[in-house]
């Protein structure tokens, strides 16, 4: 089974600023990380080539910098890694991102499952699988915290909902975006860093996907009208008092008087 997993680098979150006076958001210098989710949805890649004797390969949409991000699924075994880099990509939103994705998978030719994590950590769209799926007109499971089976151009997986899961049979290709309840992604072995090291990564520009720039990078429909931090909860409060009964009476008290009981 041919596997592809998308794999988007991300900032450390806790470095990210929002400049709302210049309406952008200020992203911390240095190579990121594997977005968090994508590292569930790269060890479900690996644990399906190891079910089905397949083959697991990475692809991103990116900057030279992205490459240390697919260093590191190469160390974990996946087997190749394609990254999509032009300066035409910049500037693009979720359904451009997607548009250059689907060229990228419709050039790198037969595939049987894309596997997605649930949502960027940075963007946090969660748009760019669905996305996927429609550029290449393939079925979609969002959302999905189990593969059940999979073979015989069929999957049929747990898709996590509000109230608990839907069991949905796909049939294949399809795109898969997974939560992490899904697995325990493994850690790579030295071996593996040292052989990653030494791998090369495939790039493709736009020229190379067959990309003319319309729909992509600047072309993008989505405007930005504002940026702004999120706004900061209200503190919590501590109910103190002189006994367990007496925190008790006060805490009551309080639900009271908020009407809250
Ligand atoms: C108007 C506009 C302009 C923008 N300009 C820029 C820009 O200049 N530079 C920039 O870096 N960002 C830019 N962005 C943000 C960029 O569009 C998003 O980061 C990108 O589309 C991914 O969206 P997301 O992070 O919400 O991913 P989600 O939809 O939350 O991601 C879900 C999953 O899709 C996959 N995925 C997401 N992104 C990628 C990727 N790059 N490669 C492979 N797989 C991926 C991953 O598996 C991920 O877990 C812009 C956005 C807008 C709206």
């Amino acid at each position: 089974m041919n596997i592809v997993v998308l794999v988007k680098q991300v900032p450390e979150i806790a470095l990210i600023k929002v400049d709302t006076a210049a309406n952008r958001v200020e992203l911390p210098q240095g190579p990121g990380v594997v977005n968090p989710f994508d590292e569930f949805a790269v060890e479900e890649g690996l644990r399906l080539k190891e079910r089905t004797d397949g083959k697991c390969v990475v692809m991103s949409v990116g900057t030279e910098r992205t490459e240390s991000a697919l260093r590191d699924c190469l160390a974990l075994g996946v087997d190749e890694a394609y990254l999509l880099c032009d300066e035409q990509f910049n500037d693009s939103d979720q359904q451009a991102l997607a548009k250059i994705l689907a060229a990228g998978l419709k050039k790198l030719g037969a595939f049987d499952v894309v596997l997605a994590g649930k949502q960027a950590v940075d963007s946090d769209a969660a748009q760019v699988p669905g996305a996927v799926a429609a550029n290449l007109d393939v079925p979609q499971a969002l959302f999905v915290k189990k593969v059940e089976a999979i073979g015989d151009g069929k999957a049929v997986v747990y898709r996590t909902t509000e109230d608990g899961y839907d069991v949905v049979e796909l049939t294949l290709p399809a795109v898969i975006s997974v939560v992490k309840e899904i697995n325990e992604p493994r850690l790579p072995s030295l071996k593996g860093k040292m052989a990653a090291k030494k791998k090369t990564i495939v790039r493709w520009s736009a020229a190379d996907l067959g990309l003319d720039g319309s729909g992509i990078g600047v072309n993008s429909t989505t405007k930005t009208v504002k940026v702004a931090p999120p706004q900061s909860r209200p503190k919590g409060e501590l109910v103190e008092g002189e006994s367990p009964d007496d925190i008790a009476d006060k805490l009551f008290e309080k639900l009271r008087n908020n009407q809250i009981i």
